[in-house]
């Protein structure tokens, strides 16, 4: 292993595979502490059709929908969409993809777990642990997208992100009663704890998730079984899921509500560790996705011209794209909602803030929105700050 790198990159997921793949000055180390996943069997709900193709993943597309259902508890609002928006991504398909990017500029080592980083007069210092050996390498740049590890954050005390939701997922075999096109959200309530999602995968399995953000990680999967079985009825799917095993599931953290800085000093954060997940639907992948690429721009920038004070560039990206939107979400960030505030948060956005559809969607999206639609939001935001 070469001593010293351009750009370091901690961590093998979405983010970092594609910051890495997007970084075309100098060379680059990816270091991840297991193995990439490339046959991990995870399926990413609420990815936007028009964002896979823009990002060239039409391949990942695992299945897609021609309804989606995003209902607030007790059905106050009950809003459906009819024009192929969504798709189901397949996430071990989607890292194998990404790693095919890489060149031999991009170096990837596995088993390799980040345990220190410091700062030197003009470098990075990178301790990493592999099997019984310790080395220090050094970086000009270094890429923290280790997830919700939250690894150089800690580190440096800087704020993590203050809202963690906790996911749980099961795949379930055999007999869904849903309609088999539709992909349905339900928002997560004060009443119940809990908000959930079911869609089906193929004609055989279906997938049913909770999430809340208690502590119940280390549930076993019988436990789990049993919490979804009560669940289902709180969430009023107790018809969906009659029947049917369990033969699969996943279980995780998302880490939601932005946690400034995208950048400190020579330390670029992405994905996970910055919480970029949407706060509505926990879709993390996609922003994860948009971010690397504005990361590695600014990074390829910072090295081409080496200006290291053009990776401000990234932060500026960031909040073009993102900040007005985020800002104007952050009036429904709370996350158990009673049934009354999901239908006044969303009602009178679209109401007070006019919103078409259209606009609605983009708000989902996190997507800049036309000016009118930005001014009419933050009117609003203002109006009820007040
Ligand atoms: C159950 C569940 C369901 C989800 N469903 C969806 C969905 O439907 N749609 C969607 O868009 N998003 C979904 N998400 C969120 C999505 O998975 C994440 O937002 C996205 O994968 C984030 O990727 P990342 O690269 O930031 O983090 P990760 O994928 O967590 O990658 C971080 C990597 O860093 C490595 N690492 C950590 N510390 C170190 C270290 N010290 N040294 C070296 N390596 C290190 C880890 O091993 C890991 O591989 C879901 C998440 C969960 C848990």
């Amino acid at each position: 292993m070469s001593e010293h790198y351009d750009v370091i990159v901690i961590g093998g997921g979405v983010a970092g595979l594609s910051t890495a793949g997007n970084i075309t000055e100098g060379n680059v180390l990816l270091l991840e502490k297991d193995r990439i996943r490339t046959e991990e069997k995870r399926y990413l709900r609420f990815t936007f059709m028009d964002s896979v193709e823009r990002l060239g993943l039409l391949d990942c597309i695992i299945k897609r929908y021609d309804k989606i259902s995003f209902q607030t508890p007790a059905n106050r609002l009950d809003v459906e969409y009819n024009d192929f928006e969504f798709v189901l991504i397949d996430l071990g398909k989607l890292h194998r993809k990404l790693m095919k990017y890489l060149t031999k500029k991009q170096e990837i080592k596995e088993k390799r777990i980040v345990t220190a980083v410091k700062n030197r007069d003009k470098m990075i210092e990178v301790k990493v642990s592999h099997e019984d050996t310790v080395e220090k390498i050094f970086t000009r740049y270094l890429v923290d997208a280790s997830g919700s590890s939250f690894f150089t954050k800690k580190i440096f005390n800087l704020p993590c992100p203050n809202l963690v939701c906790h996911c749980c997922e099961a795949i379930f075999s055999g007999g869904y009663t849903g309609d088999t096109n539709t992909i349905k959200f339900i928002g997560p309530s004060t009443q119940f704890k809990f908000g959930g999602w079911i869609y089906p995968i193929d004609k055989d399995n279906y997938s049913f998730g909770l999430t809340n953000n208690l502590n119940f990680l280390n549930l076993s999967l019988q436990s789990l079984d049993t919490k979804f079985k009560q669940v289902k009825y709180d969430l009023g799917l107790a018809d969906k899921i009659e029947s049917g095993s369990i033969c699969d599931s996943n279980m995780g953290l998302i880490p939601v509500g932005i946690s400034y800085p995208v950048i400190f000093g020579r330390i670029c954060y992405v994905g996970d560790i910055v919480s970029q997940a949407t706060p509505w639907m926990l879709e993390g992948v996609r922003p994860s996705l948009d971010a690397s690429i504005m990361c590695a721009n600014a990074i390829n920038e910072a090295l081409k011209q080496q200006e290291e004070s053009l990776l401000e560039k990234y932060k500026e990206d960031w909040n073009f794209t993102y900040g007005t939107v985020y800002n104007a979400t952050n009036l429904t960030q709370k996350w158990n909602r009673t049934d009354g505030e999901w239908g006044n948060s969303f009602k009178r956005m679209m109401k007070l803030a006019k919103m078409s559809k259209t606009h609605f969607l983009r708000l989902l999206k996190y997507d800049k929105m036309s000016e009118d639609a930005e001014e009419h939001l933050m009117g609003l935001k203002t109006k009820l700050d007040e």
